[in-house]
């Protein structure tokens, strides 16, 4: 592997204090430090670029059964604007995958690369088809990747939340399957989707509030919310609880949001997709902008982080592991058309093409109601830049948002095209915040990287692992962040000015909490009575998970030290 230095570059490395201009020398993967004299394989000038760590995107569906759904669903997303099939390029790299609200693995992994992201994580994998999800983001090139398992609305942990009643009698227990179904399914995190929503839909209620019960358990949201969370702070999992919240998209659910913050007492969680739970119902049209509300509940609880879920007009597709909320969408599909499935009763899915437009009150308001939360939110710390891609648009549309988040003027260009009343009402046209390089580095690579506890990224101090990402610098932001002059992933440089120079395979991020394994007897009895998979083929080994993985490197994080009995 070539060594490398980059000279005099203005490096954005916030967890190492101020930006500054030095040298970034490379050798064996890994950031080191130059020895005066020290000769390197790759001499490059960096000076009048910013240089970054690898973007690092935590919440974007990349694999498994919604996003081939999705693409299925699709096949306009895989022609040209015509209507025809893609011709011919000269880049042979672009002729093998193509799509751009429901891109193919190839096309995922370039897309990335070339905007200097190096690694992804897909939020919603559903426990029976994890082996499904960790190969198809084994098929993305050069990215690292993990997942995100859903738990919440699986019929053995809402039966065991019931026996155990409100005191939770059955914690350990619950605590294990918790983390028995996370090694099992090689996962970072949980994701929890419309906590305890998605099961009700299948007894036929069309709704369900934080503190109502579920027809058929007669537990509620606030009780899957806490014990969820608790349960991953007592294994010592990095990543908190990440919460789809309750009532996704209904004017009015900023109520909801702020409930489910209330119900985690205190214990971290990342609330994502935030842009879709803070609407209000005020004004003549009963839907409002509630970014403020949230962004003072975030900004209360420094324990809460959060990522935006930014809307993007145009054409993409949604895919939601929240069937509820799909369904009730559906009508509004376009094309019309939608998907809804399930396996294993373990959670949802539910897939709805739709397009963003800006003559329309509603998705004008979502758009500037995601910015606001950005603006609004004090810390950087907390936040982190998505589109949860595709739904609220594409994660190619990422340098467009940085440039509206920068550049005030831009900002305030694109406002004046949208739905007049929404002008006129919203207040984004009076905030003057432009976000800074070290704001975007920390809500693009330096925040996921920490929030997901992974210790040697979106960092450049020696010892880190050299994904690398340099920009020339530009005034438009925009242009800036769409062609970065090289990107380095694990020291390998894989894109210069926009073209890839290299696809090595990445690895996959995934952790390994610890469990009382008598809680194996419980589940081998639930499968063998409700399962359509043999208990002894549902866990994904070590050796399976690197042959579905490409060959890709493991990389499982350590967990800290059990806070609780
Ligand atoms: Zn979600
Ligand atoms: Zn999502």
């Amino acid at each position: 592997m070539a060594s490398t230095i980059l000279r005099g570059g203005h490096v954005v490395d916030p967890l190492h204090g101020p930006s500054v201009p030095r040298d970034i020398a490379v050798r064996d993967g890994r950031i080191v430090v130059a020895a005066p004299g020290e000769t390197f394989d790759l001499d490059l000038d960096a000076r009048g670029c910013t240089v970054m760590a690898g973007g690092i995107d935590l919440h974007t569906h990349i694999g498994g059964g919604k996003v081939n759904l999705a693409r299925a669903l699709m096949p306009e997303d895989h022609r040209d604007g015509s209507g025809n099939p893609i011709a011919p390029s000269v880049d042979p790299l672009r002729l093998a995958s193509c799509g751009t609200c429901t891109p193919g693995t190839l096309a995922t992994g370039y897309r990335y690369v070339e905007m200097g992201y190096t690694a992804a994580f897909e939020p919603a994998m559903v426990a029976s088809n994890a082996r499904h999800a960790h190969m198809e983001m084994g098929d993305v090139p050069v990215l690292d990747h993990g997942a995100y398992v859903m738990l919440g609305n699986d019929e053995l942990f809402l039966q065991l939340l019931a026996e155990g009643g409100p005191a939770c009698s059955n914690f350990a227990q619950i605590r294990d399957y918790i983390a028995w179904t996370m090694r099992a399914t090689k996962a970072m995190g949980v994701k929890v989707v419309n906590p305890g929503g998605i099961s009700a839909f299948k007894f036929n209620q069309r709704k369900l509030d934080v503190d109502e019960p579920h027809v058929r358990w007669q537990v509620t949201p606030r009780q899957v919310v806490q014990v969820l969370a608790r349960a991953l702070r007592e294994l010592g999992v990095p990543h908190p609880l990440h919460i789809h919240g309750s009532n996704l998209g209904v004017a009015g659910n900023i109520a909801s949001t702020l409930q489910t913050i209330d119900a985690l007492e205190g214990l971290p969680a990342h609330l994502t997709h935030v842009q879709f739970h803070a609407y209000g119902n005020e004004g003549p049209k009963k839907f409002s902008s509630a970014a403020l509300q949230l962004a003072d509940a975030v900004n209360a609880n420094p324990q809460i982080s959060i990522d935006v879920g930014q809307i993007v007009f145009g054409q993409t597709v949604t895919a939601s592991g929240d069937t509820m909320r799909q369904f009730a969408q559906s009508a509004l599909g376009s094309p019309r058309k939608w998907v809804g499935a399930d396996i294993e009763a373990t959670a949802g899915c539910g897939v709805v093409p739709f397009r963003y437009r800006e003559a329309s009150y509603v998705n004008a308001l979502q758009w500037a109601i995601g910015l606001e939360i950005f603006l609004l939110v004090k810390n950087p710390w907390q936040v982190v830049l998505t589109t949860d891609h595709p739904n609220g648009g594409p994660f190619t549309s990422y340098p467009h948002l940085i440039r509206l988040l920068m550049d005030r003027s831009f900002r305030d260009e694109q406002l004046a095209r949208l739905h007049p009343e929404v002008v006129a009402s919203c207040a984004l046209g009076s905030m003057a915040r432009e976000l800074t390089l070290d704001e975007i580095a920390i809500m693009t690579r330096a925040a996921p990287a920490k929030l997901l506890g992974l210790t040697d990224r979106g960092r450049l101090g020696p010892g880190a692992a050299a994904d690398i990402a340099v920009y020339r610098d530009a005034t438009d932001r925009e242009a800036m962040f769409r062609t970065p002059s090289w990107v380095f992933k694990d020291g390998t440089l894989v894109a210069q000015r926009g073209k890839l120079t290299a696809t090595p395979v990445g690895g996959t991020h995934f952790v390994e909490p610890g469990f009382d394994s008598t809680i194996e007897t419980t589940l081998r009895r639930h499968w063998r009575d409700h399962g359509s998979v043999l208990f002894d083929h549902v866990a994904i080994g070590c050796d399976e998970l690197c042959q579905c993985n490409n060959g890709g490197r493991l990389l499982p994080a350590a967990c800290f030290g059990a806070t609780g009995g």
